[in-house]
Parts: C-alpha cells; structure tokens; sequence
C-alpha cells in the first residue's frame, strides 16, 4: 500500500529496540551529567529569529541557509532553534540567572532542526546532547567539560577516545588571523565556487566549513590561529593541555579546529575515537566567553559542547542493560482474563523485566512463534535470554491453578502453580 502521508523530508521515525538505545544512552547522559553537579535545562524549540543572528553569526551556514525561519501568525519572525546555546544563554538573562550565584552547570537534551542537504547521519531534525558550564574563567573549566565528557563516552562503551584541541583566541586574534587567513588564500581563490568566494570576503574563519578539496588545501598550508594568540590565551591554551594530561585525557592540537560557530574564544575541541573511523565528528564544543555579553546580559565566561545524538546512537558501542522477559499466552479468548492476572502477579516479582500478554489469544502456535522471534533478538533488545520464558494458559492449567512455564533458552517445560512461579522468579533475581 503507498502511503499517504510521509515523514518530512530529513525527518525521521523511530522504534524499538532503536529507540531502548536512545533511552539508555540519555539515561547515562542524565546519570553522569547529575553526578557531576549538572541540572537539565529545557528550552523552547521556538525563538526570536534575532536570537540566532546575533550568537551563531549571520556568516555561518546555519544562519545564513539552514535556518527553519517563518513569520508566525502575528507576522513575528521565529526560528526552530538549530542548535541550544543561544537559547540557553537566552534563558538565563532572561531568568535572572546570569547574575545569579557560579558556577552554573547545565545539560540539555532535545531536538534541533537546520535545512541541510539530508545524507548518511544528517538530518533536518535532529538530537543533541549537550552540557554548558557559565562562570569559570580559567582551564579548569575546559578541564572540567571533558573529563565529564570522557566519563559518559566511555559509559557508552568508545575506548581509544582522543581529544583534537585548538586555540581561537580572543576577538582580536580571530581579526587578525581572518586578515592573514584572506591574504594567504586570495590568490589561490580563483578555483573556489561561488559560496566560499562569498565566506572569503564576508568572514574567511567560515573557509574552515567548507568541504571542496580545492579549498582544503588551500588551508593546509594556511597561517594557524595558534601563531595569533595574545599572551594569556597562549597560556590558557597551555594550562588546559597540561590539566587534561593530569586527569588521564589524551588530547593533541589540530590547528585546522576552527569550528562552525562565531561563537567560539580560546578554546575549541573535538573528539574522535577509534570507533568513529574516518566519519565526521560526533561533538564540538568550546569556550564562548563573549556569548552571554553579547545577548546582552552580564560579563559571564562559559565552556561547553554539543554532541549529535543520531551519530553517537550510529556508532556508539553501547549495550542495553539485560532484563528478564516473560510473554504469557492464554490459549483461547476465555484465558485472557486468568493469563492478564498471572502476568500482574510476575510483573510484581520481576520489577524492571518486561512481561506482556497476547491479548489476541491466538493459539499456542503463533504466540510461540513470536516469543522464538524475539528470543532470536535478545541481544538488540536487552533481554537476558536465560531468563525468557512463554507461559501457557490454558484449561489444563486453569483447572489445577497452574502455569505451563517454557524456557525458551532450552525448550524445558514444567507445569507448576502459580504461586510457585512467583516465589522461583522473586528468588532468581534477588541471587542474579
Ligand atoms: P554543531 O552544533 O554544528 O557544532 O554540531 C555538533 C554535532 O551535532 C555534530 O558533531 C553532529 O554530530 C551533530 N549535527 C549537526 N548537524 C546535524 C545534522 N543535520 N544531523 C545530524 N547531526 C547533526
């Protein structure tokens, strides 16, 4: 059948067990986050077009031609946020909270939306994870940032994790290297096409967004920001490397860092993994000192990072926790109501297992067949395979107040009372 209606172009669905790793991966981000000291922020999917302009930068590529942008009813401009800063830095002037007390540590997680050209992993709608810390001048911020950052990456599972780090310095050393960065590519800019002609003249950082080869080497042999820093950037810079050896991190400079936001001072990061293979990042983040000051509240320095959730879920090693699974199968209609009370009784002695009813009573035979099925994908699904079993509920086992109770890791069957069961059930897990 040819649907009627389809998902919009770059969106996309999602379903289980897909979606149970969603789940788990935010749990982890929650846990960690809040162990650390951070507290969730939700902020609307919908703000001032102005609010974007002014923070990401009316240069970029976001800003420039991906914002989803339309006049609401009272013809007021708004914009479905492309990214979560702005709109966090947004609230906290807003709240009151950019004078409040510091440190202030926040994480985020929600949907974000830029017109891109829709391929492998990017989407117009998409999920970020993301963390900012507000108030803290000096490396340990940054230090900070990632090593909680390390901490939840490696509770998805990545090993051989590394961090790429670069300096953007200050706004005058983004002026002057932009000056030397144009000098360097001008007479090299006749091969370029028209939209990094375009990033040349208005905001030549920008080139480091671009993905044609001819520009990229270009680059390669470009002037870096590292050779522009001011004094006190040069020694942040150095602080936050040798605070991150300290904490375990491996980490090394990648002068080509110059990340896609106008945002960014001193410090820019990403991390790669040897899990992520030559594939785009999965994270970036950085210092953003002038961002609160520049949406017009107070002078208030800020470290943080946004992670894609669509290719972290992609490749991330992560397993789902195992969990005890029961289906329970009524051999005809006037079994539903007997097979749903032994269900709500397992369902008591198996807190966090998943234990479900074929409401349909289809017969033995089919029911069964489902239950093989999802035995056949215990390890997607996060059950614990050992601990999967069928249970009949038919006259037989009605007349004697009883269960037959198959597991389907062995074949094993057994007829025994309810009760029985219950008590097993509770016993297995308080010795697993
Ligand atoms: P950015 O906010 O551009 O620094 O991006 C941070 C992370 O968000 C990137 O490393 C990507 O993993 C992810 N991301 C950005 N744009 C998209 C998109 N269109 N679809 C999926 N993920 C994205």
């Amino acid at each position: 059948m040819t649907p009627r209606f389809r998902a919009v172009k770059g969106t996309r669905d999602l379903f289980p067990p897909e979606s149970d790793r969603w789940i788990e991966a935010e749990r982890i981000a929650r846990e960690t986050f809040g162990s650390w000291g951070y507290g969730e922020v939700r902020t609307p999917v919908l703000e001032d077009t102005a609010l974007f302009a002014r923070s990401v930068g009316e240069t970029t590529d976001i800003v420039h031609k991906e914002m989803y942008t339309f006049p609401d009813r009272k013809g007021r401009s708004l914009t479905m946020r492309p990214e979560n800063t702005a709109g966090v830095v947004r609230a906290l002037i807003e709240n009151g909270l950019a004078s409040g007390p510091t440190p202030l540590r926040l994480y985020y997680v929600g949907p974000q939306f830029r017109y891109e050209r829709p391929q492998a992993g990017r989407y117009r709608e998409f999920s970020q994870i993301g963390v900012e810390l507000f108030g803290v001048e000096g490396p340990s911020g940054e230090a900070e940032v990632i090593e909680m950052l390390f901490a939840f990456l490696e509770s998805l599972g990545f090993r051989d994790l590394s961090v790429s780090l670069n300096s953007v310095g200050t706004a005058e050393t983004r002026a002057s290297f932009g000056e030397a960065l144009r000098a360097h590519v001008l007479p090299r800019a006749k091969a370029f096409g028209d939209d990094d002609r375009r990033k040349l003249a208005d905001n030549p950082l920008r080139l480091f967004d671009s993905k044609d080869p001819a520009v990229r080497e270009t680059l390669a042999e470009a002037p870096r920001t590292l050779d522009f820093l001011d004094d006190r950037s040069r020694l942040h810079h150095g602080e936050v490397q040798r605070l991150l050896t300290e904490a375990g991190i491996p980490h090394h400079d990648d002068p080509s860092l110059v990340r896609g936001l106008d945002y960014y001072t001193r410090t820019v990061f990403e991390v790669s993994s040897g899990d992520l293979g030559a594939q785009d990042a999965i994270l970036g983040g950085g210092r953003y000192d002038g961002l609160v000051a520049s949406l017009g509240g107070p002078s208030l320095p800020a470290v943080g990072f946004a992670i894609g959730e669509d290719r972290l879920l992609q490749v991330a090693p992560l397993t789902l926790p195992r969990r005890a699974f029961v289906i329970v199968l009524p051999q005809g209609t006037d079994d539903v109501a007997d097979a749903t009370r032994i269900a709500r009784e397992v369902r008591v002695a198996l807190p966090g297992g998943r234990v479900e009813v074929d409401l349909t009573a289809r017969g033995l035979k089919k029911g069964m067949a489902r239950a093989s099925s999802l035995y056949a994908e215990a390890d997607t699904r996060g059950f614990d395979g050992r601990a999967m079993l069928a249970l009949f509920v038919g006259e037989r086992e009605r007349a004697a107040g009883a269960v037959t109770v198959k597991k389907l890791a062995t074949g094993d069957q057994e007829t025994i009372p309810v009760a029985e069961l219950v008590r097993r059930l509770a016993a297995e897990r308080s010795t697993r």
